[in-house]
């Protein structure tokens, strides 16, 4: 960098504002064009595929600076395109007039545009909410805050821990999160390597005239985080916040917990496959008609209910949009001519909105009523909170109608947008104009007339104004001297005279005062409907519940969905011919088998045996999704369904079969474990499909028991746990709280045919040669994979899993609860060189092959000879008091003897 001395009054006026936005692209204002200047230039032209040029920025010519532009018509497109990569941009404007500047022209940002605080999310994002976070740290956990500028949205919490906080994040999809200082390091880096911008802002001042915004929250440090925000967002925007909502307080705990991790396994708002919305339940639900509802129906997804009565009262009204086919199908008609109204409130705030908006703000109002009159049609009291808060505005519709034309231009500055009859002065002048230019019409003629010119015509254009055009040919018939020459064309030659200069005069006089009076007049009705911003975001909100309302009737309705009873007290369950209903979209109706899921009170486990690709996890998610729908209010995919209400569900799918995360390893699938033993209670809900089988054969069936007596013993969770290692089927003869279902298979002529069929019972066998017959591997591996099962199966009495731990008999240290301290591992236990405890409480019998325990998997005959090595192995093996370990001590030893092994 040449010292500043040298740069010209540009560059230095530049470098002034550049460094006080060193984290965004800044684009600079010079005339019609955005410039870019050094880094900024270089790094935008790459990421805008713009040309790279240089600029002189002194007095030598080989000082050269990179720069680029965009001009300004054009700019929002760019802006947009580093905002959604995840940059911001720093709008910076020329603030007086060039023409009226004496030296440099002053100029400042207008605009920091960030990925949080976004508010044109263009095409597909008016379904999407884009919320704008903010984290601060107190000793006793996080304050939390989350804004949508667009809608005016403001919520806060206090979260227990930063496990909470991620989760907050992933299920609102934030892309920009606000923190400070109390914010460590470690979890910055957390929160950007999951693709969040981290954006700091130290300093909180005070907004005075938003502090209305946080009165109704009393929680010290919520007021911090929401400040926080706050001063971020008026720092940025720099511009009338008239809309935002009042902070309202939530807490994770009101709702059905999910971890991000269960909601994408779910596939609740994500395919998992392609990131996007179809084949999700989402895209299954979503029947909404106006972008309110889309994107409230999504905030309902993330957040299904607790509460029996919040529930009952949605469920309620779902059932008579049910019932009341008509009524429902002209509601839908009427919402679907509901523009959005929360966005709208956000840009008449912003000052953002035109004569197009307000259009569409008056015809939204004007549906209110009709939405009213057709929820007169239903039973009293049905709707009545909804109604309650239904008010068509028609002060704000009248305004806007008197005022606005029907089809306003875009721009607000050009006239053309107030209606006739409005306003007299406007009146005015906008007959003079007519007058003017029927004159103008007139002169044409009688012009014509006297020089005998058929194509003489009157034009207007900016820079020359209004002229008399006369083409080559026809100048020698024009007299000499009857007209003042203004400018010569190549086929043509302008004329002025003194009449038209006068009229000219006149005409664009009074243009000029429309055009202005317009825009004051607008200005002031703009100012009006933004007194009303509350009353509108009100509206806005019951529009939004009902649109989702109506959408899950017709949802309901189209895939044959029933109200399900959530039962007051008790864990039965009982789900009679459920369905997966995005599965059952996707295969379509007629090749989708039904399903029950039947657990009475005292089961709380079912064991799910079955060939692959038999319908097991299919099965699982069948009835998480079931409970998220009953939760939020939302019909079920079942012929009958009773459930308990349940307070939080955790998926973990094993690293095997773990389709989300390219990077799963069973290490990471044992901890997910944990977080699910730790946390659910005996009113959560539990998925574990096919845990423990990212680790080999003996040492996952191991964990998979002890997972299943941990959870039968201390847990007591709903949990439907899927395995392939069907000798844990015979754990039900010892733990009573547990149930083996299978899926059903038959053979027919040596092909493995599919039921797709939940049956009682233990599954016979895991069909894994046949599925692999199916897949065409070669018959003369198939052969062996035959002769080597037959052999393993001989020795099937003696691989039974041992005789469980039952809760009388639990082996599991029942007084540490408090501390579950998991994944702690003694060090003397697991030493592989040293002797393992021998509390030999109970030997293991499992896993003990006698003599010859040496599988001959590779075509070693039998009998193996005797390896000193693996004598040791197998001797710490036995003498492992599995009762007494947790599952991730299991998994450390084995994980030991696994490294001891490969080092041999
Ligand atoms: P598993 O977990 O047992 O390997 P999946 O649940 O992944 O099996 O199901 C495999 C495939 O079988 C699914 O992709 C689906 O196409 C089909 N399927 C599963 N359940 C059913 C069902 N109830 N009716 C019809 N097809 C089903
Ligand atoms: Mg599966």
């Amino acid at each position: 960098m040449p010292s500043k001395a040298k740069q010209t009054p540009m560059m230095v006026q530049y470098q002034e504002i550049k460094d006080q936005y060193p984290d965004a692209f800044l684009f600079y204002r010079i005339g019609d064009f955005y410039e870019l200047f050094n880094d900024d230039a270089i790094k935008g032209s790459q990421l805008l595929e713009l040309t790279l040029t240089s600029r002189s920025h002194s007095a030598s010519a080989e000082n050269q600076i990179p720069m680029c532009g965009v001009p300004h018509r054009a700019a929002q497109n760019y802006v947009d395109i580093l905002v959604d990569k995840g940059y911001k941009v720093a709008i910076c404007e020329q603030v007086e007039d060039p023409k009226l500047a004496e030296g440099m022209v002053k100029r400042e940002v207008i605009q920091l545009v960030t990925p949080g605080t976004q508010t044109d999310t263009g095409i597909g994002g008016a379904k999407r909410n884009n919320y704008l976070t903010a984290l601060t740290k107190i000793t006793t956990g996080y304050g939390f805050a989350y804004a949508d500028l667009s809608t005016g949205e403001l919520k806060v919490a206090s979260l227990k821990n930063f496990e909470a906080v991620i989760n907050e994040v992933m299920s609102l999809q934030t892309k920009e999160i606000v923190v400070d200082k109390s914010v460590t390091d470690d979890e910055r880096q957390h929160l950007s390597q999951i693709g969040i911008l981290v954006s700091h802002q130290d300093d909180v001042t005070a907004q005075s005239e938003l502090s209305y915004l946080t009165q109704d929250v009393s929680d010290a440090a919520q007021n911090a985080v929401l400040k926080h925000l706050l001063t971020y967002v008026v720092t940025t925007q720099k511009r009338s916040l008239a809309h935002l909502q009042r902070a309202v307080v939530y807490q994770p705990s009101y709702f059905l917990k999910m971890d991000h991790y269960s909601q994408r396994n779910l596939e609740l708002t994500q395919n998992i496959r392609t990131g996007k919305k179809s084949g999700t339940l989402l895209w299954l639900l979503d029947e909404t008609r106006t972008a309110m509802g889309g994107r409230l129906l999504k905030q309902w997804l993330d957040r299904p209910l607790v509460t029996r009565d919040e529930i009952m009262a949605r469920q309620r009204k779902v059932g008579a949009l049910v019932k009341q086919y008509f009524e429902r199908h002209n509601l839908q008609e009427e919402l679907t001519k509901v523009y959005d109204l929360e966005r709208l409130a956000g840009r008449v705030a912003f000052g953002s909105v035109n004569g197009r908006d307000l259009i569409q703000l008056k015809t939204s109002l004007n549906q209110i009523p009709k939405v009213q009159h057709v929820l007169g049609e239903f039973e009293d009291g049905t709707f009545d909170d909804i109604l309650d808060n239904l008010d068509p505005n028609d002060d704000v519709a009248d305004a806007i109608e008197q005022a606005i034309v029907e089809d306003p231009p875009i721009s607000v500055t050009e006239g053309g947008i107030i209606k006739d009859g409005y306003n007299d002065q406007l009146d005015q002048y906008r007959e003079a104009m007519h007058n003017g230019k029927q004159w103008l019409a007139e002169m044409e003629a009688s012009e014509r007339k006297a020089t005998g010119i058929n194509n003489l015509k009157i034009g207007y254009n900016r820079v020359f104004g209004y002229y008399i055009e006369v083409t080559k040919v026809n100048l020698s018939k024009l007299p000499e001297g009857r007209y003042e020459r203004k400018q010569t064309l190549t086929n043509a030659e302008r004329f002025t005279t003194p009449e038209l200069k006068e009229k000219e005069r006149l005409i664009l006089e009074a243009e000029e005062k429309s055009t202005d009076l317009e825009y004051q007049l607008f200005v002031k009705l703009r100012e009006m409907v933004k007194k009303n911003i509350q009353r509108i975001q009100t509206l806005a909100h019951a529009v939004a519940e009902l649109d989702v309302l109506q959408s899950f009737a017709d949802v309901s309705e189209k895939y044959r969905f029933v109200a399900p009873t959530l039962t007051k007290d008790g864990h039965q369950l009982r789900v009679i011919e459920g369905r997966h209903p995005v599965v059952e979209k996707v295969l379509g109706r007629q090749k989708y088998v039904p399903n029950d899921i039947l657990m009475d009170d005292k089961t709380t486990i079912l064991l799910i045996t079955g060939p692959n690709m038999s319908g097991k996890s299919t099965y699982m998610r069948q009835l998480a999704l079931t409970v998220i729908l009953a939760q939020m209010g939302c019909f079920v995919p079942a012929k009958s369904a009773t459930m308990p209400i349940f307070d939080q569900i955790f998926t973990r799918i094993g690293a095997a079969d773990d389709l989300i995360s390219g990077e799963s390893t069973f290490m990471v699938e044992m901890k997910e474990a944990n977080e699910a033993l730790e946390n659910a209670s005996a009113n959560s809900l539990i998925l574990f499909d096919e845990i423990g089988r990212g680790t080999a054969t003996y040492d996952g069936m191991a964990l998979a028991q002890a997972i299943i007596e941990f959870v039968h013993n201390r847990v007591h969770a709903k949990t439907l746990f899927s395995t392939h290692y069907h000798e844990l089927t015979v754990l039900e003869d010892s733990l009573s709280e547990l149930k083996n279902v299978h899926v059903g298979a038959v053979e027919k002529n040596g092909e493995l045919v599919f039921l797709h069929q939940m049956q009682d019972g233990p599954a016979d066998k895991s069909y894994g040669i046949h599925v692999a017959k199916l897949a065409g591997l070669p018959d003369s591996l198939l052969t062996r994979a035959d002769q080597i099962l037959t052999r393993l199966e001989t020795k099937d009495e003696q691989d039974k899993p041992i005789v469980a731990a039952t809760s009388s008999e639990t082996q599991f240290d029942t007084s540490d609860t408090d501390s579950p301290d998991t994944m702690a591992v003694s060090s003397e236990q697991t030493s592989v060189s040293e002797t393992p405890k021998t509390d030999s409480v109970q030997a293991p019998a499992a896993f003990d092959d006698g003599e010859d325990t040496q599988l001959s998997l590779f075509g070693t005959p039998e009998p193996t000879k005797k390896h000193t090595e693996a004598d040791q192995l197998l001797k710490q093996l036995k003498e492992l008091n599995l009762m007494a370990l947790t599952p991730m001590e299991v998994m450390n030893q084995v994980y030991k003897w696994q490294q001891h092994a490969k080092r041999k």
